[in-house]
């Protein structure tokens, strides 16, 4: 089957609204008119407005880097799903690894966060990945297994193409450290895999597998040319539009 490659920027807690809005207006000069790949950009909260309002005319979407799982109330400094939406927010971010490790996110509140995600009509982008402790002691798959599972428990087959997975091995996010194509393609078949046992071979082909971590315009193509990996969670080299539309560009020559 053929999955639309799916390429997103986490920009992380970097550029302020005005630097958010002159990257944007690169992005949607260079890239904001073809509907090949799927272009999500994911800026910081105080971002999304006007990220928002300079994506109007573009096919590039927008995603959030986190949010809450309750409607609203007394809930000081979170965001909801709802809020989310009111500013055309089509994706948002789950279980980043950085939200994991510094910020104790579990996978019973991820689980949460996801059924919320898709109860308000948002894709989550849920991210698994081992740190190199587990790599280098042979749990990479039952670390990977654990997260799909505890995050996509309360998920149905029907929701299977409206969810995206981020298989984003820690020690290279950010380190400058790639997983190869093969040892990327290993663990992202696997993924599929456990999305088979979990929804059935049919919705697990719809399920977009995203690979992160320190991906750029030297290693996309290699990467993104393996079956299971169907686009890529970019951090660093979101940063700058050429870099990001460069990978977007190795994802349309490959479709
Ligand atoms: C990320 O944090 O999602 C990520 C992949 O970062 P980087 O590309 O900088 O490794």
């Amino acid at each position: 089957m053929m999955r639309k490659y799916l390429i997103a920027g986490n920009w992380k807690m970097n550029k302020n609204a005005s630097e958010s809005v002159a990257l944007v207006k690169e992005l949607v000069q260079a890239a904001g008119k073809q509907s090949d790949v799927g272009v999500v950009v994911c800026p910081p909260f105080t971002s999304l407005a006007s990220v928002s309002e300079a994506l109007a005319d573009s096919t590039i979407e927008m995603g959030a880097q986190n949010m809450y799982f309750e409607k609203s109330g007394a809930f000081t400094g979170e965001i909801s799903p709802e809020m989310l939406r009111h500013l055309r927010t089509s994706y948002v971010i789950l279980g980043h690894s950085e939200r994991r490790a510094i910020f104790g996110e579990t996978d019973a509140l991820i689980s949460k966060k996801v059924v919320a995600a898709l109860a308000n009509s948002l894709k989550p982008i849920l991210c698994v990945g081992e740190t190199l402790a587990e790599r280098e002691g042979g749990k990479t798959l039952s670390v990977v297994e654990t997260q799909v599972k505890g995050g996509l428990q309360d998920v149905s087959a029907d929701d299977a193409d409206r969810v995206v997975v981020a298989y984003e091995p820690v020690w290279a996010i950010g380190t400058g450290k790639t997983a190869t194509p093969e040892m990327a393609q290993e663990v992202h078949a696997a993924i599929r895999g456990m999305l088979t046992a979990l929804w059935g071979a049919e919705a697990a082909q719809k399920v977009r597998i995203l690979y992160g971590g320190s991906m750029n315009a030297a290693n996309a193509d290699a990467l993104l040319a393996q079956t299971d990996i169907d686009g890529g969670l970019i951090g660093g080299a979101s940063l700058q539009s050429h870099s990001f539309v460069q990978i977007v560009e190795s994802a349309r020559k490959l479709s």
